[in-house]
């Protein structure tokens, strides 16, 4: 029997606001929506922010990949977590079914979920009628501290620590646990004690890292939200494998959530700062998570050719140097074959010889490491990069 796999989709990892500032194009601008399917098959989506529109898309032109059912889990009703709804077209298809998961929130009472849809696209907010979205809709509230099947899965729900309420979920499968639990501040004794229990021995375990743990300790206190060192204080505690820092602030910069993820990275082994179009699989045989980065990013390139010696560090974290040709180039990025492997969004430093009219001439560039995957020759990685300076 092969090994079970489970495939995570990350399509909005921005919090509070989208985003379309070009400072923040590398890590994206979509509010939080995932998608995660699991080996039974079974389809989950976590959060309908306006990443659920890209997934929208994802579905609409790849039918392959399009399920006719699925489970999705929002974690609570602030805009960033629901303004995606409308706009997900498979819900105004009537051969769809969809499972809803959420709790009854004391500002709406009951039916809180259905009262969402409803009141985004009341008149004049929005300009289609409710009475077009055709798919089946069951919704299921929870309680928050409930576990329960979904297909093969085992799903737990826990409440975490956000003005009005939200719950943070872990998903069981056969290839590995998954833990959600974005909009979260540290500090209720008892909500800290559970979100340890929801991530225990989590494979991935994805933690809100919205401030730096400067901002967290002052001006931006009872936010709601927490830091990166928080998130590796916590998969440290309970042996979570893999922590992805996720909801980064809408003001941090590409080059803010770098120094972010550098730091944590300096505290904790295996840490991605979440990033629009990421794929994490897991239960792999070769390695217990392997992320991937999307090609949409690096794919404005063009053919050239440039001697270049490379600098970085390997996934083992060692420092490498190799000469390499860089075939395709552009202004944002490049892609090279290396024989080494580097680290995913890790800092590589590019030398390239040009030669011009004025002879030749060096051109030293610093980027970060986008996309890894198998080369052409045997034995060499293909390495997207972008370029930061
Ligand atoms: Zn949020
Ligand atoms: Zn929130």
């Amino acid at each position: 029997m092969s090994t079970p796999i489970a495939k995570l989709n990350f399509w909005g990892v921005r919090g509070s606001t989208p985003t379309v500032d070009p400072v923040t194009w590398r890590f994206g601008g979509n509010t939080p929506c995932l998608d995660l399917v699991a080996p039974d098959g079974t389809q989950f989506i976590l959060d309908c922010g306006t990443g659920l529109r890209m997934l929208s898309n994802r579905w609409s032109t790849d039918n392959s990949v399009r399920p006719a059912e699925a489970h999705i889990f929002v974690t609570h009703y602030h805009w960033d977590h629901i303004q995606g709804l409308p706009f997900f077209a498979p819900l105004y298809g009537e051969n769809n079914q969809f499972h809803f998961y959420s709790f009854r929130s004391k500002f709406l009472g009951q039916d809180s979920l259905r009262q969402v849809f409803e009141a985004q696209m009341a008149l004049p907010y929005f300009p289609v009628n409710f009475s077009s979205m055709r798919a089946k809709r069951k919704f299921r509230e929870l309680e928050g501290g409930e576990s329960f099947h979904v297909g093969e899965n085992k799903v737990t729900a826990r409440w975490l620590n956000h003005p009005q309420g939200c719950l943070g979920f872990r998903i069981e499968t056969p290839a590995g646990t998954i833990v959600y639990a974005t909009d979260n501040e540290p500090g209720d004794p008892a909500l800290d004690k559970s979100l340890r229990e929801l991530a225990a021995g989590a494979d991935i375990f994805i933690n809100d890292a919205q401030f730096t743990p400067v901002q967290l300790a002052s001006n931006r206190k009872g936010w709601g939200h927490s830091s990166w060192k928080e998130g590796v204080h916590i998969a440290r505690e309970v042996g979570a494998k893999t922590l992805v820092l996720f909801h980064h602030d809408p003001d941090s910069t590409d080059r803010m959530v770098d120094n972010i993820l550098r730091e944590a990275r300096e505290e904790f082994d295996s840490v991605f700062a979440a990033s629009e179009g990421m794929l994490i699989t897991l239960g792999a045989a070769s390695q217990p998570v392997q992320a991937h980065l999307p090609g949409s990013r690096t794919s404005l390139r063009r053919e050239a050719q440039f001697r270049a010696l490379v600098s970085g560090l390997t996934s083992d974290g060692k420092p490498f140097q190799e000469e390499t040709t860089v075939r395709d180039l552009a202004l944002q990025g490049a892609l090279i074959s290396l024989k080494h492997s580097p680290r995913l969004q890790s800092e590589l430093e590019v030398v390239m010889e040009t030669s011009g009219t004025n002879g030749r001439q060096e051109m030293r560039l610093k980027g970060y490491v986008v996309r890894l995957e198998a080369g052409v020759e045997k034995g060499t990685t293909a390495v997207g990069i972008v370029f930061t300076d």
